[in-house]
């Protein structure tokens, strides 16, 4: 926080009014700022005003110095919940005389900065009121304040007041009103609010849309049917949503069944934290995420195993969150169990938002329906974060994140505008400017034709909301990704420029930019492994290292590339990379030699290999992929887990972590680890991770039946450490070339010789073991690792790494 203090007289014992402007920048619209400011002058007894304006909110404030201090003191301690302040700067205000009183003055027009806010949870003061049957807002599902409820999720269009929102269908009682207009309410000017007289109201409905028999308490009605094995579809927030009994087998079974959502895991919901400690060790940091305004899914390790076993087969974790709306409370309060709470849709096409569109889409899925008549303007999903070494990382950002600003590092004040498209799968664009970026809530996968309406009309939507004129649009290099082809149309239509950020370079980009690094900094040694990225070379990239700036990388090495024998097939499939890793290291002949009583030769030769080498020799639908998610899909195939076939993206490496054996990783001894072989490879000798070694090793562990626990142990850890030697080897390399001062191609990034720091991107590392063994040695070894929390590490990131990359190669000069 900046402060500048223009001291504006002493303490004379005459009254002579002196007085402040107070500038207050930050997260100070929307969240109830004027009303504290105004409560705060009146305690103090200050005379003035405060407004809104495109700055964010602007003081002043009469009465002696010693009073002034006193109220901003008071304003920083008391700032509002849901309220950011970055800076206060303080000068001298003249015209003093004419103000007898402290008011709130209207809103002044101009570019809106931090008009459209994250919903948030319920407050602590509105669950009290929903609790006491005393207050004329018990039990009412849709109670909210200044300080929590619905904010993103309803509003359509701005300045955000409740005419632009879906409560304008609901036309305040005279108590709300008079709340409303109060400023020494906790409801002054809270747009969404409501009662049981005026506001939205909560039904019970059966799958054909009739209304079931009016129990006058419909959140009560649908917890019994929860209790008695139903499934409940919900009108939650940002969108419909799936629960049933987590506790009953049959019940999660059968959603399974019916959404079509096989294996991949499904959330809880649960009331207090004294439910969740009964399954998870629950440590102060996800406390503190459970428990704040955002309110996520906190994915957390098993501690006992009395949930259903459909709930999360396979993983070792499971994902839970508290109530975040007043009706989620109520259906919530009297269940000792934690409730299955997944989103409202089949396999994987959006959550449905609408009344109508529910009762088509999901009622063959769901016995009875909890309605209600507020409209959800866009759909939110569920965030998802976890702790991972201390800090809290998400992986899906959206409901009570999205759309709050990220702040960008120093040197990005005076970047133009950018409109960054994102990826394909977990989609989010950014709107930058300002220094500032918003990246939205979670889109999902593009390839899903609602999802990708639902993409093309959010674009639009944010571009709106956020008064933001594009100096230029930011596209990934894959030209089959859907996000690139609207771009692209989107850039023509309206004479944008356009800039293409490749994949992994963007996602170094989005942890640099979060991590604060400034735009002239020197290069950072950037680790980019995922499954599939498309290379600045027009091959598939994955397991990157690369000296990355903002506007510009060197490719400096990667994982060996192996062939992807059937394309796509190759992500779902992944005994196909097994077969091409075996193939690559040992040759068929060589593999079925030495390992001819491996089980894993019987599986291949049932196979159609002669097409699949054929494929792989003359690169027909096989491409070469570096790609690290790929090598991990082979090594779980290799070891018996999802060989045939995975049921969602990435099920593969996340079973494989899960069933690390604990004592053969935290084993002292780096023998163990499997090794892997460090070359060079390529017409631009690039540096080379190879797997042969760690082929080599496997396969013989796989003769002498060592357990799979103890195989991806040794997997992970082998994996981890030849991540690291590669990374100490390209830092000393860097060094040198620093030192030498001129050595091209190098000298494009400005390298000094320092040590870089190191980044650590791409949705891999969000397999906690391996990101932990590679940070903890980096960090043995002395070098300084930069991560991804507030932005996924996965594809959800993109947008802010091409925003960034975009605005700094756009920079004027
Ligand atoms: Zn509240
Ligand atoms: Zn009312």
């Amino acid at each position: 926080m900046s402060i500048s203090i223009h001291p504006s007289g002493g303490r004379s014992g005459a009254v002579r009014p002196v007085g402040e402007e107070i500038r207050v920048r930050g997260l100070v619209q929307g969240v109830g700022f004027r009303p504290t400011v105004w409560r705060l002058a009146h305690d103090c007894g200050l005379r003035g005003d405060v407004r809104n304006d495109s700055d964010g909110v602007l003081i002043h404030a009469c009465g002696d110095v010693w009073t002034v201090e006193q109220f901003l003191a008071r304003l920083r301690a008391e700032c509002p919940p849901l309220a950011r302040i970055d800076a206060i700067e303080r000068h001298e205000w003249v015209s003093v005389a004419e103000v007898d009183d402290f008011r709130i003055v209207p809103s002044v027009d101009g570019p809106v900065q931090t008009g459209v806010v994250a919903d948030a949870v319920t407050c602590p003061a509105c669950l009290a009121e929903i609790d006491d049957p005393a207050n004329r807002r018990y039990r009412y599902p849709f109670t909210n304040c200044t300080h929590c409820g619905p904010r993103l999720s309803i509003i359509e269009a701005i300045p955000y007041d409740r005419a632009n929102t879906t409560m304008a269908a609901f036309a305040m009682c005279e108590t709300c009103r008079g709340e409303y207009e109060n400023p020494a309410e906790r409801r002054f000017h809270a747009q969404p609010v409501a009662c049981e007289v005026c506001g939205p109201r909560a039904w019970l409905e059966a799958p054909d849309g009739s209304a079931l028999e009016s129990s006058s308490d419909a959140c009560a009605a649908a917890s019994l049917a929860l209790q008695f094995g139903s499934i409940v579809a919900i009108k939650g927030l940002g969108g419909f949503q799936l629960a049933c009994d987590a506790c009953n087998e049959p019940a999660v079974a059968r959603l399974r069944r019916l959404k079509r959502r096989e294996r991949k895991p499904f959330a809880l919901l649960a009331r207090d934290l004294e439910v969740i400690r009964r399954y998870c060790t629950v440590n102060d940091v996800e406390r503190g995420l459970l428990q704040s305004a955002a309110g996520p899914i906190v994915i957390m390790d098993v501690a006992s195993a009395h949930i259903a076993p459909s709930v999360a087969p396979g993983v070792g974790t499971l994902g839970f969150m508290l109530p975040s709306t007043p009706l989620h409370h109520l259906l919530i309060a009297s269940f000792d169990r934690p409730l299955v709470l997944t989103s409202g849709n089949t396999s994987d096409e959006p959550q449905c938002i609408d009344n109508a569109d529910a009762r088509a889409r999901l009622g063959r899925i769901a016995d009875v329906f909890l309605m209600h008549n507020r409209m959800i303007a866009r759909r939110v999903d569920d965030s998802v974060t976890r702790v991972v070494l201390g800090a809290p990382r998400v992986l899906r950002r959206s409901r009570g994140y999205a759309p709050a600003p990220l702040a960008l590092p120093p040197g990005f004040e005076e970047t133009p505008a950018i409109l960054a498209m994102g990826g394909e799968l977990k989609n989010t664009f950014c709107l930058s400017r300002d220094g500032q970026a918003i990246v939205s809530h979670h889109m999902g996968d593009l390839e899903d034709a609602l999802t990708y309406a639902d993409y093309r009309r959010s674009v639009a939507q944010y571009l709106t909301l956020f008064e933001h004129e594009p100096r230029a649009v930011a596209l990934d290099l894959h030209p089959e990704y859907l996000s690139r082809k609207i771009g692209f149309d989107l850039a023509q239509a309206r004479d944008w420029p356009l800039e293409e950020v490749q994949h992994h370079h963007a996602h170094i980009a989005s942890c640099m930019a979060e991590n604060g690094v400034s735009l002239d900094a020197q290069p950072v040694l950037g680790v980019a492994l995922d499954g599939l990225g498309y290379g600045a070379d027009g091959t598939l990239w994955g397991g990157e290292f690369m000296l990355a700036g903002y506007r510009d990388f060197i490719r400096l090495g990667m994982f060996k590339p192996v062939a992807m024998p059937g394309g796509a097939r190759a992500i779902y499939e992944p005994w196909r990379n097994t077969y091409a890793h075996l193939v690559t290291a040992f040759g068929w002949d060589g593999f079925a030699k030495r390992y001819a009583e491996l089980e894993l030769q019987r599986f291949f030769a049932a196979r159609p290999r002669d097409m699949l080498d054929t494929m792989i020799a003359q690169g027909v639908n096989s491409p070469l992929a570096s790609s690290a998610g790929r090598l991990f899909d082979a090594v779980a195939a290799a070891a018996g887990l999802c060989r045939e076939r995975v049921l969602y993206e990435g099920q593969a490496a996340v079973e494989l972590e899960a069933i690390v054996d604990e004592r053969t990783l935290r084993d002292e001894d780096d023998a163990l680890a499997y090794s892997f072989g460090l070359a060079h490879a390529g017409e631009a000798g690039l540096r080379c991770i190879d797997p042969q070694p760690m082929w080599e090793a496997l396969l013989d562990d796989l003769l002498r039946s060592t357990p799979a626990p103890m195989i991806a142990a040794r997997f992970h850890k082998g994996m981890a450490i030849a991540i690291v030697q590669m990374i100490e080897l390209l830092v000393d390399e860097l060094i040198d070339h620093g030192s030498e001062g001129s050595n091209a191609p190098y000298t494009r990034l400005n390298v000094r010789a320092a040590a870089p720091a190191v980044v650590l991107s791409g949705g891999v590392f969000q397999n906690r073991i391996l990101f932990e063994q590679v940070a903890g040695r980096l960090a043995e070894a002395g070098l300084r690792v930069l991560s991804n929390r507030q932005v996924p590490a996965n594809d959800g990131g993109l947008s802010l790494g091409q925003a960034v990359v975009a605005a700094a190669r756009r920079r004027a000069p």
